[in-house]
């Protein structure tokens, strides 16, 4: 029985390694989370320059697509993700629509 332990261990870890992979190939990775999550009582003109900043690096990202379903499905509160801001994402009404055309811009 031990073995099978094992086997069921070694396959849950592969499948939560395979479900994080995705991070691994991110444009952000190396660059911290002050551009992509507010401080506290960040001004509204900060805010938007720093949101801006992270949406262009989320532009050339080669796993936004992953990024942004994480973000929508989780669902993540906070911070930018895919290219979309927390305010972005919970205002959208139709999530497929706002993902597709996000994605094609
Ligand atoms: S899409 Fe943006 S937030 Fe997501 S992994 Fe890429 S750079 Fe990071």
């Amino acid at each position: 029985m031990p073995s099978t332990l094992l086997s069921r261990q070694q396959a849950k870890l592969i499948a939560v390694t395979e479900f994080w992979d995705w991070q691994l190939h991110a444009r952000c990775r190396s660059l911290g989370s002050a551009t992509f999550f507010a401080p506290d009582g960040e001004p509204p003109g900060q805010r938007i320059r720093r949101e801006n900043d992270a949406k262009k690096i989320c532009g050339d990202c080669p796993v936004r697509a992953h990024c942004l379903d994480h973000a929508l499905g989780t669902p993540e509160p906070h911070g930018v993700w895919g290219g979309m801001t927390e305010r972005e994402r919970a205002g959208t009404k139709n999530l497929t629509t706002a993902r597709s055309t996000l994605l094609a811009s």
